[in-house]
């Protein structure tokens, strides 16, 4: 479950967000930076950020300027006396906003994997004035009514197949976003905007506070159960806080969740449980649920202004869903078969806690500790031994193969220094046509944590593949929390950690295979976006990846079959918890914003929508409403998290399709297909006809229901 938080949205997004608007505070600072932040990108493969130069000092002239310049380019498209064309008024707001596109490069690196207190003052201060600047594109009435005119001539005389798509979704982006409404209402919408971007800020700079501050130190004497490379990891980050000789257990998943599969400390357990699932919950300065309540309510007022009944309604008429009835159809449908197995799961680590002599019952702080045990009763698969075979720079490797099978693609460390990063440990590489030898572009990889550094794993795309203004190479990275290991130490992570990293991976190479024309048509479409990440997570159980990466990282000898088996047998295993804490959090996420909220009190709703689904007491959602960032601190997974499972219903049908092929899924015929179909168009085609011209047929849940080891009561 991550997300590419910086991931390019729809043409039309894209170029709103990267343009902000000139709004009187700009005006009164003269835009005199010759900033470095906006500058054209010079050096090798056609052109890189300089990342190495950036200063937090020049954001805020260099993002004013760069609105401004912006706005600039709008206004001469508006202002334009020449009859709309598709090349006078579509072609260059595809243009417009280059300065913006590119501080926004650098604004992403210092928010997401540099982030500073001072910094942070930074954002807070622009997030209203990015959010008018939006509004001043969306609502400029000139630019609508010519964006309109070409639309409707296209309805008449329709456009080559891409044009027509850009132009579809330009005047959609407009028309979702309030351009048809009157001067007062307009007015309205874009104040609800600029409230709702502070919103959004606050409520993720105080998830990253609870993160910052609520740390359990432990003593030499607690340390059981913890593996070495764990113990070593959180000596350092004691140490670095001052506090030499305890060990650090940090606020953040990457800490709480080995912490409680293996700690055997119950009451350390339940105190680090508690903390994390408390952020942004602690009744003080820092708690969100009243930030939430604006939020709601100032969404529901927007939709209103359009006409729609609520929130949900608005959000998913452009997405594969459509609608939230079939949203929520397909969560429904699922959970019965979830919340079932985690009563399953619950009776296993209720014996073995038993035969273990432990006198408790399962509590959620339990629930991963006992996973692990039954994982080993069961499965006889001990996570730790996984992890001596999944070495990261091994895995890099597997990933770079698997593109090169598929995709043609060859991956080359760059030249030690020739391109710039923004921290010593980012590593670049070149990414090529192993035939051609044409350069695709370049990948950077950020794998480690840091303070500063938001939590969890994502990708992101610093340029996008382009053609309409000569070919633009894709510059496309990957950002993971892998835990720094101690010199010298081989860098070990979980199998869910190593899926996690192909999975960011296949983001990457969505990026680097797009053949679009238009940058609008690089946008993801967000309940099909996870799909092409999701699958090729499944490349890392193939035999060519295993026998030649999956190493022991002493013996040097590949993972053994037996282990593999193992492996395989137990992928169902813990369905029941996993499940369930997603479809939780994604059920609450559109429950919220079907929800009339007037007088909402967040505790009781979330409390009452867990009792209505008979939620099981033993596991808390996957992020309770409080710490819910990916609905809260934006828009991008607002009413959209159920996405993940839309896309793995595609996911488990297309995975069954190359099962069946005659390669495997090496297959070459597939290969090509996948390539051709699901990744290359990106947004220029409808997302459920891509998937009709790979698969033949629509996907079908069954395949969902298969591999989590659910039953299947319909085919
Ligand atoms: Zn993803």
């Amino acid at each position: 479950m991550i997300t590419p938080l910086r991931t390019k949205q729809s043409i039309f997004l894209s170029i709103v967000m990267i343009v902000l608007v000139s709004c009187k505070q700009e005006k009164t600072q003269e835009p005199t930076v010759d900033s470095l932040l906006l500058k054209e990108w010079i050096g090798p493969y056609g052109g890189v950020p300089a990342f190495d130069q950036m200063k937090v000092e020049d954001v805020k002239a260099a993002m004013f300027l760069a609105m401004e310049l912006n706005l600039k380019d709008i206004d001469a498209i508006a202002n334009n006396t020449d009859a709309p064309t598709f090349e006078n008024t579509i072609e260059e707001m595809e243009r417009a906003g280059e300065e913006l596109k590119r501080g926004s490069t650098y604004y992403g690196i210092l928010s997401g994997n540099m982030s500073t207190p001072e910094f942070r003052a930074i954002q807070t201060e622009l997030a209203p004035l990015f959010s008018e600047f939006r509004s001043k594109i969306t609502q400029n009435e000139n630019l609508f009514q010519r964006v309109k005119a070409v639309y409707d001539a296209s309805r008449e005389k329709p456009l080559d197949a891409d044009q027509q798509r850009v132009v579809e979704l330009t005047y959609k982006g407009f028309a979702m976003n309030g351009a048809d409404l009157d001067k007062e209402k307009k007015e309205r919408y874009a104040a609800i905007n600029k409230e709702l971007s502070s919103l959004y800020t606050q409520f993720s700079n105080n998830v990253l506070h609870d993160e910052e501050n609520y740390i359990t130190y432990l003593t030499k004497e607690q340390l059981g159960g913890l593996s070495d490379g764990f113990i070593k990891s959180a000596a350092k980050i004691a140490a670095d806080k001052g506090q030499e000789g305890k060990y650090a257990i940090t606020n953040t998943r990457s800490s709480m969740d080995p912490f409680l599969k293996y700690s055997t400390e119950r009451e350390l357990r339940k105190q680090v449980w508690t903390n994390y699932y408390a952020r942004g919950d602690n009744g003080d300065a820092y708690d969100n649920n009243q930030n939430i309540v604006g939020i709601l309510k100032l969404r529901r007022e927007r939709v209103e202004l359009l006409g729609h009944k609520n929130f949900a309604e608005w959000r998913l008429q452009d997405r594969m869903a459509k609608t939230p009835e079939n949203a929520m159809a397909l969560m429904e449908a699922v959970w019965p078969a979830a919340i079932a197995r985690v009563a399953e799961e619950v009776v296993d680590m209720q014996t073995v806690a038993d035969k273990s002599g432990d006198n408790i019952t399962i509590e959620p702080w339990d629930y991963r500790y006992y996973a692990e045990k039954v994982r080993k009763v069961k499965y006889d698969l001990d996570s730790d031994e996984v992890k001596q075979y999944l070495q990261l720079d091994k895995l890099t490797d597997a990933m770079h193969y698997v593109a090169g099978r598929l995709f043609n693609y060859n991956f080359t460390p760059v030249p030690e220094g020739s391109v710039p990063v923004f921290h010593e440990d980012v590593k670049v590489w070149e990414v090529t046509d192993k035939d051609s030898g044409k350069n695709i572009g370049l990948w950077y990889l950020d794998p480690y944590a840091r303070q500063g550094k938001r939590s969890g794993a994502w990708a992101t795309t610093y340029r996008s593949h382009t053609t309409f203004d000569g070919k633009k190479n894709v510059l496309a990275s990957n950002n993971s929390n892998f835990v720094k290991p101690a010199p010298g130490e081989a860098l070990l992570v979980s199998w869910d950690d190593a899926t996690t990293f192909f999975h960011e991976f296949g983001h990457a190479l969505h990026y680097f295979s797009s053949n679009v024309k238009y940058p609008t048509l690089n946008g993801g479409v967000r309940d099909y976006t996870e799909f092409q990440s999701q699958l090729l997570e499944r490349w890392l159980s193939t035999d060519d990846v295993i026998s030649q990466f999956l190493i022991h990282h002493k013996t040097g000898e590949p993972m053994p079959a037996a282990l593999v088996a193992k492996i395989k047998k137990a992928s169902t295993f813990n369905q029941g918890f996993s499940t369930t804490e997603y479809l939780a959090s994604a059920i609450m996420d559109m429950k919220f914003h079907l929800a009339d909220p007037t007088n909402i009190d967040m505790d009781k709703f979330e409390r009452e929508t867990l009792a209505e689904l008979k939620m099981p007491k033993e596991l808390p959602m996957r992020h309770r409403s409080p710490q819910f960032g990916h609905v809260f601190s934006g828009e991008g997974y607002a009413t959209a998290y159920y996405g993940y499972m839309w896309a793995d219903v595609l996911t488990a049908d297309a995975s069954e399709a190359f099962a069946e092929a005659p390669g495997d899924f090496y297959d070459k015929e597939m290969a090509d297909k996948l390539v051709k179909y699901l990744f290359a168009p990106r947004n220029s085609m409808d997302p459920a006809e891509a998937y009709r011209l790979f698969r033949g047929r629509n996907a079908k849940i069954e395949a969902l229901m298969r591999d989590r080891g659910f039953p299947v009561t319909t085919e």
